[in-house]
């Protein structure tokens, strides 16, 4: 299961493929691969630090 961000409204959802459409802000926005694969690092919501705060 991989986690998904809407680079617009940073909307984060989990699944097996990004939503055609954002449930957020119901645009058709691109999602990227938000997933942190460092457990232990202890970012928030699990997502991957560097890519959550590039969209800031
Ligand atoms: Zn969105």
């Amino acid at each position: 299961m991989a986690k998904f961000m809407c680079t617009i409204c940073k909307y984060s959802m989990e699944g097996d493929t990004p939503p055609e459409k954002c449930p957020s802000c119901g645009n058709t926005c691109s999602f990227v691969d938000a997933t942190c694969y460092t457990p232990e690092c202890g970012c928030e919501g699990n997502l991957n630090p560097d890519i959550y705060k590039s969209r800031q």
